[in-house]
């Protein structure tokens, strides 16, 4: 039997529960519209805020109100709450930006029916081996109120063929979902698949990996159980409308279904890399510290690009500054172990165009326009990444740490991002002095606020904020923009 391609399995996932009555929603922008608490959308949920908040009781489409959904959402995860960027090419499943696939009930179908359909799509449906299968439930947390999530846990097993043995209590760190302080929240329940040899799973049990970073016992689907009403006083009320809300990693999926352990191996992230290994004249798969490299842009270019798509660009602050350090760590990578000295992530433009038109073609339509972005970016910081690397290897001889005043000049002068300098500096197993480099840009700042210039106010990252105004007030349903395109 032929391995399924990842176009297939986005396909696949979206029709699995479009026959299930689910509507079919069109991935939300990156860069967040209407909501300044967050930077990047980070998860499949963030658009649905108002029904979770209770504001809005499902999604209008023709002329109708549907209280299931399902999308695939680009994601990113590089700031606040969820930052993956160290992890990113060092591992083999961590990405900054990713396809998020996700079900969603609003109000409707709970807990039994979500467990129930995981299954069916994984194991009927994808034919994953159920031995494989680990499922995570909620252990409860008295300290803190929580009740265990009993009724998952006897669900996997009545509902399911996952083995009792299979199903494992973890706490509020990996099985709790809350959005911040006070609102809406629940336990959640986790698939992970074990992808290790029959061998080595017979040394060792899966289970005693799960939720352990090891990236052959993988965590591939998270069903949140939208349950609970958090109150200003931090009692727990539940909430008149119960919601499941869904999150499957889909380059991991591809991974597992395409047998191959690294989500850099499967033909999400092939075609880029095999264009980046192209243009430095090298193999991939050669050598760990140039496919770490290949790996990394491979990835950044993703993010960098579907930023610039969805309207940020590289700049000093906010989310801007997020691009422009995703942005020259890649360029700094190529340099220095691909041997890129002159511009090169533009070029890779076009190929993500081609891999997405199916699914996002917005990107399509603004191919030129991001390139020419990426290359102002990369030509302005490639004038003076020589000379800063130069610098740096003179300032760290012989030292063990690199100063504050050195790290701010390569940051004012040289255009390096304080954690470019920090990533360098550990590559050489050199410590920076973060706190006397954060005193030398306080003190910019206050020298240009004193001088009138104006500096943007900080931005909060918390998954989101719930900011109570005359705007905000639900004023009524906009129609969603619903995907036929992909199952077209
Ligand atoms: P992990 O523990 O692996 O970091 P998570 O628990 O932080 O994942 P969730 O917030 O539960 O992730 O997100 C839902 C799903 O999205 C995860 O089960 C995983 O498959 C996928 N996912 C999360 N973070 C990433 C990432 N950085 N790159 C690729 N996929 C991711
Ligand atoms: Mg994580
Ligand atoms: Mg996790
Ligand atoms: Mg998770």
């Amino acid at each position: 039997m032929s391995l399924k391609t990842a176009a297939q399995i986005r396909r696949e996932f979206l029709e699995f529960f479009k026959a299930k009555e689910h509507l079919i929603v069109d991935s939300a922008p990156v860069v967040p519209k209407n909501d300044p608490s967050l930077l990047f959308t980070n998860a499949g949920m963030n658009q649905f805020k108002p029904i979770f908040l209770g504001e809005q009781d499902g999604l209008k489409d023709d002329g109708k109100i549907w209280k299931r959904a399902a999308d695939t959402q680009r994601c990113i995860r590089v700031s606040g709450k969820h930052n993956d960027l160290e992890e990113v090419g060092h591992d083999t499943y961590h990405h900054t930006l990713f396809e998020m696939l996700g079900n969603w009930s609003f109000g409707d179908y709970f807990k039994e029916q979500a467990i129930e359909w995981a299954w069916e799509l994984l194991v009927d449906e994808w034919g994953l081996d159920p031995d494989r299968l680990y499922a995570t439930v909620f252990e409860g947390d008295e300290s803190d109120g929580l009740p265990a999530d009993d009724e998952s846990a006897r669900l996997w097993v009545e509902k399911t063929s996952i083995s009792p043995d299979h199903v494992l209590k973890f706490d509020k760190k990996d099985n709790f979902w809350e959005m911040g302080e006070t609102g809406p929240c629940g336990p959640c329940s986790e698939v992970h698949v074990d992808l290790r040899s029959d061998d080595e799973r017979k040394k060792k049990p899966g289970a005693e990996l799960v939720n352990m970073d090891d990236p052959r016992v993988m965590e591939i689907w998270n069903l949140v159980f939208i349950q609970f009403n958090r109150q200003n006083d931090g009692s727990l009320v539940k909430l008149p409308a119960q919601h499941v809300d869904t999150g499957m990693g889909f380059e991991r999926i591809c991974a597992v279904l395409q047998r191959k352990t690294s989500n850099y191996d499967t033909d999400v992230f092939q075609p880029i890399i095999q264009k980046i290994a192209d243009l430095a004249g090298k193999t991939y798969g050669d050598d760990e510290e140039t496919d770490i490299a290949m790996r990394v842009i491979a990835d950044h270019i993703r993010a960098v690009s579907f930023s610039i798509m969805d309207g940020a660009s590289p700049s000093n602050e906010g989310r801007g500054y997020v691009i422009r350090r995703i942005l020259r760590r890649a360029i700094r990578y190529g340099w220095d172990r691909l041997d890129f000295k002159k511009p090169f992530m533009s070029k890779l433009v076009p190929v993500l165009a081609d891999q997405f038109a199916d699914v996002f073609p917005e990107l399509d339509g603004q191919i030129e326009y991001i390139q020419n972005v990426i290359l102002a970016e990369e030509k302005s910081f490639l004038n003076t990444l020589g000379q800063g690397i130069e610098l740096f290897n003179s300032m760290i001889e012989g030292k063990k740490k690199l100063s504050g005043d050195d790290a701010f000049k390569l940051h004012d002068t040289y255009g390096f991002p304080i954690d470019l300098t920090e990533l360098m500096a550990r590559e050489k197993g050199v410590e920076v002095d973060t706190d006397r480099f954060s005193e030398l840009m306080k003190e910019q700042k206050e020298r240009a606020r004193a001088a009138g210039k104006f500096t943007a106010s900080e931005k909060s990252d918390l998954e989101w904020t719930v900011i109570k105004d005359a705007e905000s007030e639900f004023v009524g349903y906009d129609d969603v923009k619903t995907n036929t395109s992909i199952l077209a």
